[in-house]
């Protein structure tokens, strides 16, 4: 029997969908996610970012960049086809929207990824001045927000992300999950 496992965005969407909750109990968990519609909307577009990648052959991470929730820029992982060690989803998605608004700084953006981001894209972010940070699912052997390291707290940085973790959990890790074992 697979355990309900209790998410904030789940009960969501179920709430609305389902139409089992009265309106003000909707708000309500509207309000205690803290996340809207268009980031749903946005972490979906990472999502299929990632599955993008995963057809590429690509390890399937995916990111999406918003500004008042706009997207400006989505991309995959694609360290093999770009032959790069750094083109994780997440940089190649921030450096895609430092051109795109004409400022390395992105000052009041919000980044969805899929899978918790690693030390490097976790440092990127913070160059970067990201407002937000919301992602999918726990990277325990190589996470930087909460898994291995945890660098957005670190006390001596002045910058702050707002860190939003288990948005769309279940989907992001089972792109990452079916696409290791297909290869095995
Ligand atoms: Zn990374």
């Amino acid at each position: 029997m697979n355990a309900y496992k209790f998410s904030r965005e789940k009960l969501w969407c179920e709430a609305e969908t389902r139409g089992k909750f009265p309106r003000w109990a909707v708000l309500f968990c509207h309000a205690m996610a803290e996340i809207s519609r268009a980031d749903l909307a946005a972490m979906n577009v990472a999502i299929e970012e990632a599955r993008a990648a995963a057809e590429r052959g690509e390890v399937p991470v995916g990111a999406a960049i918003a500004f008042d929730d706009r997207i400006v820029a989505r991309a995959g992982n694609r360290t093999i086809g770009d032959c790069d060690p750094t083109a994780h989803a997440e940089i190649v998605a921030l450096r895609e929207a430092a051109h795109a608004i004409g400022n390395y700084r992105l000052t009041g953006a919000t980044i969805y990824v899929t899978i918790e981001p690693c030390a490097m894209c976790a440092g990127a972010m913070i160059q970067a001045r990201i407002a937000r940070l919301l992602y999918g699912a726990d990277d325990p052997k190589g996470g930087a927000v909460r898994s291995c390291f945890s660098i957005f707290e670190h006390p001596a940085l002045n910058h702050r992300v707002e860190v939003h973790a288990g948005v769309l959990e279940e989907e992001s890790r089972l792109l990452l999950r079916n696409f290791f074992a297909a290869r095995r």
